[in-house]
C-alpha cells in the first residue's frame, strides 16, 4: 500500500526514484509523483495512473537533480487524481512531502491552519501535514537567530500534534544535502550508501545499491545529510543510536526470472519456499521440531487457556487452517479473529492467552494494532511473518519467519502455503510436547510434510490442463468454492484468489452449508469448485456433489489421485497426490491458485497488480 522512495547523494536521483517506484508497484497504488531539487528549486511531477504514465508525462522535461522523493499513492482522502497525488507542497513551496498513512485529525488541523491563512489545493490529509510543518517552521524562524536544523525541529514539533499513521519524507528548497524521514505505523527503511542515502517503504528499491539498512522505529525522525552520519531522534526530541543491519535479500529474488508474472513465478516457487520454511526446523534423526523463536515460550503456550490467532485476508485463512490443526493435533483451544474486528470489540484477554499474529508483510496496520492491545492486556504475543525486521516481528515477544522470500504479486500464494507450513509445524510441535499424537502418526506426519515440495512439483505439471479448464469458465460471473474440515479455509482462499485477480464474484463455503443458502444460486451456468480429498469427510463431500449435480451446476473437483467416484460425477477433475488430511491444504490450494491465475489472464486482468488492492495494508 503506497510506495515511498527517496534519494540524496551525488547520482542522478530521477532514475533511482522511477526504478524504485516500479519495484514498489506491487504494493498497489493509483497515482504517482516525484519531486526533485534542480537549481535549488523543487520541481514536482505527478500523474494519476501508473508509473509508466508518470514517465510519459515527464517526457523530456528536465530531471537532473541529485536529491529527490517519489511516491505511489493509494488514495484514502480524495480521489486518485493529479492534484491529490504526492508530493504535496507547503504554501510557500519551500517544503515538499510524500506521505504514506492517514492523518486522523487532519480536519481539526486543517481548520486551524485555514484560520491562519493557509490555503489547501488538494483533498488530502497529507497536504495538511506539510502546511503544519511549514507553520511550525515559520514560528521557529521568527524566534531563532540561526536556521540550523530548523526544519528538523519543526518536523519533530509538528508530528507531536498529529494523530494517525505516517511514513513521510521531506525535501527543502535550496537544500541539496539532506532529506528528512519519519515514521509511525507505516514502514520506512533507510539504505546507507557511500555518501548517499536511500529511503523506501521496503528494501526492494534499495538492495540494488546497498545492503546496509536501518529500519526506522515508530516515533523516530531521521536527518539524512549525505555528508554526515544518520541522525535519528524520537518525537520526544531524544537522540537514538540507530541499529544498522545487513540485508540478505538478492536482486534476483525480486525480479520475474523468465515468468510472465510475479504471481506465476511465486506459484512455481512454492516447492522451494516450503523447503526454506522447513529448513533447519526438523531434526533429521529424531523428527523433533525446533522453532527457535518459539522455544522459549513453549511452556507458556502449553499452559495457555487458549490461542487466539489474529490476521486479515489470506493470512486469516491460513489462521483457520491453523485452528483445525492445533485443536485436532494438540488439543488446545484456538480462536481465529479478523484483526480489524478484534481490536475494536473490547476482547476478553488475560495473561493466560497466547495471541499469534499472522501477516506476510509484518506491517498490516490492523494486525499490529490488535497485537498492541493484546500486549497491554498481558497476553503472550507471537508473530508469523515473512518480511524480516518488519514491525510485527519487532512488536511480538517471539515468533517464526515463514522464509517465503519476497512476494511481489499482490495476490498471496507462497506466503499462504509457507504460513500453513509454519502452523503445521507449530501444531505438530505442541502435539509432541503434549503427547496428543501417537509417535507413529507423528513420524508419518513429519514424513508427509517433508514430501510436500515434491508433491507440489508434481501438481504443477498440470498447469496446462488447468489452463484448459480456465478456458471453459473464464466468462462466468459467479463461482462457488466448497470444502470441508481443514479444506474449508482452502475453499475460502480459492474464492478470494479468484475475486482478487479476475474480479469474478466468488464465495467459499463449508460444503454442507451450501444447503443453507448458496444452493439457490446454482443453475447450469454456475461453476462450483469442490475439494473432495479422499481423506477428508469424503463420503459427505460426495453427497454435496450429488446435490450440486442434481441442480445442473458445473463441477470442477479437486480429487485424490486414482479417485473414481467423484470423477464419474464431476465435469472436470484435478488430481492431487495422495496425502494425509492434515497436510492436504498445502496441495489442494495449488490448482486453485493456478485456476485463478489463468482465468484472470484470459479476462485480460492485471494479475500482479489487481485494481484497488494493496499488498501491504498499512492503513486500517
Ligand atoms: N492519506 C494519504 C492520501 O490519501 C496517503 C495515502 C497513501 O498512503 O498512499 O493521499
Amino acid at each position: 500500500m503506497c510506495g515511498i522512495v527517496a534519494y540524496v547523494g551525488s547520482r542522478r536521483a530521477y532514475p533511482i526514484l522511477i526504478k524504485g517506484l516500479q519495484r514498489l508497484e506491487y504494493r498497489g497504488y493509483d497515482s504517482a509523483g516525484i519531486g526533485l531539487i534542480e537549481n535549488n528549486k523543487i520541481v514536482t511531477y505527478k500523474k494519476d495512473g501508473k508509473v509508466n504514465d508518470l514517465i510519459s508525462f515527464i517526457g523530456d522535461s528536465s530531471t537532473d537533480g541529485t536529491i529527490g522523493i517519489g511516491h505511489t499513492r493509494w488514495a484514502t482522502h480524495g480521489p486518485p487524481n493529479q492534484i491529490n497525488s504526492h508530493p504535496h507542497s507547503s504554501s510557500n513551496g519551500k517544503f515538499s512531502l510524500i506521505h504514506n498513512g492517514i492523518i486522523e485529525n487532519y480536519l481539526t488541523l486543517k481548520i486551524a491552519l485555514e484560520k491562519k491563512g493557509h490555503v489547501f489545493i488538494s483533498d488530502t490529509d497529507s497536504e495538511v501535514l506539510i502546511h503544519l510543518i511549514e507553520d511550525v517552521y515559520n514560528s521557529l524562524e521568527k524566534k531563532s537567530s540561526s536556521n540550523n536544523d530548523l526544519l528538523y525541529q519543526a518536523i519533530i514539533i509538528a508530528l507531536n500534534e498529529v494523530i494517525g499513521a505516517y511514513a513521510i519524507v521531506i525535501l527543502e528548497q535550496g537544500n541539496t544535502q539532506e532529506i528528512f524521514a519519519a515514521r509511525k505505523g507505516s514502514p520506512l527503511v533507510i539504505g546507507i550508501g557511500n555518501e548517499e542515502y536511500f529511503v523506501a517503504s521496503d528494501a526492494s528499491p534499495i538492495i540494488e545499491f546497498t545492503n546496509k539498512v536501518i529500519y526506522l522505529n515508530d516515533g523516530e525522525v531521521a536527518k539524512l545529510n549525505k555528508n554526515e552520519d544518520v541522525i535519528v531522534k524520537t518525537i520526544e526530541n531524544k537522540i537514538k543510536s540507530p541499529y544498522v543491519q545487513e540485508l540478505e535479500q538478492t536482486l534476483e529474488s525480486i525480479e520475474k526470472g523468465g515468468y510472465d508474472h510475479f504471481m506465476l513465478k511465486e506459484i512455481f516457487e512454492q516447492p522451494k519456499s516450503i523447503i526454506d520454511t522447513l529448513r533447519g526446523r526438523i531434526n533429521p534423526k529424531t523428527n523433533d521440531i525446533i522453532l527457535g523463536g518459539i522455544i522459549d515460550h513453549e511452556s507458556r503456550i502449553l499452559s495457555a487457556d487458549r490461542i487466539i490467532i489474529i490476521a486479515c485476508g489470506t493470512s486469516w485463512h491460513s489462521g483457520l487452517i491453523g485452528e483445525y490443526l492445533i485443536e485436532d493435533l494438540a488439543r488446545i483451544n484456538v480462536e481465529v479473529e479478523y484483526a480489524s474486528e478484534f481490536r475494536y470489540k473490547n476482547p476478553i484477554l488475560t495473561k493466560k492467552d497466547v495471541v499469534i499474529a499472522i501477516s506476510q508483510s509484518g506491517e498490516t496496520a490492523d494486525t499490529l494494532a490488535a497485537l498492541e492491545l493484546a500486549k497491554e492486556k498481558g497476553a503472550l504475543t507471537l508473530g508469523i511473518c515473512n518480511v524480516v525486521g518488519s514491525s510485527i516481528t519487532r512488536t511480538t515477544s517471539g515468533g517464526t519467519y515463514t522464509h517465503a522470500g519476497p512476494e511481489i504479486g499482490v495476490a498471496s500464494t507462497k506466503a499462504f502455503t509457507t504460513q500453513v507450513t509454519v502452523l503445521t509445524l507449530i501444531a505438530l510441535r505442541l502435539s509432541q510436547l503434549k503427547s496428543t499424537v501417537e509417535r507413529n502418526n507423528y513420524d508419518f506426519l513429519i514424513k508427509e510434510l517433508r514430501l510436500v515440495p515434491q508433491k507440489i512439483e508434481k501438481l504443477l505439471l498440470q498447469n496446462d490442463m488447468i489452463k484448459e479448464i480456465a478456458l471453459k469458465f473464464y466468462k462466468a460471473t459467479n463461482f462457488l468454492y466448497l470444502g470441508r474440515g481443514v479444506n474449508f479455509p482452502v475453499a475460502l482462499e480459492g474464492a478470494l484468489k479468484l475475486k482478487e485477480i479476475s474480479y469474478i464474484h466468488a464465495e467459499g463455503y463449508p460444503a454442507a452449508e451450501m444447503k443453507h443458502g448458496p444452493i439457490a444460486l446454482i443453475d447450469d451456468e454456475m461453476p462450483i469448485v469442490v475439494i473432495a480429498n479422499r481423506k477428508d469427510n469424503y463420503e459427505k463431500v460426495v453427497s454435496n456433489i450429488q446435490e450440486v449435480k442434481a441442480r445442473g451446476g458445473k463441477l470442477i473437483a479437486i480429487v485424490t489421485e486414482g479417485d473414481q467416484e467423484v470423477k464419474s460425477l464431476a465435469d472436470y477433475c484435478i488430481e492431487i497426490p495422495k496425502c494425509f488430511r492434515e497436510i492436504s491444504p498445502l496441495l489442494t490450494i495449488i490448482p486453485l491458485q493456478l485456476l485463478s491465475y489463468h482465468i484472470a489472464l484470459l479476462r485480460e486482468c492485471n494479475v500482479d497488480q489487481p485494481r484497488n488492492l494493496a499488498k501491504s495494508v498499512t492503513v486500517e
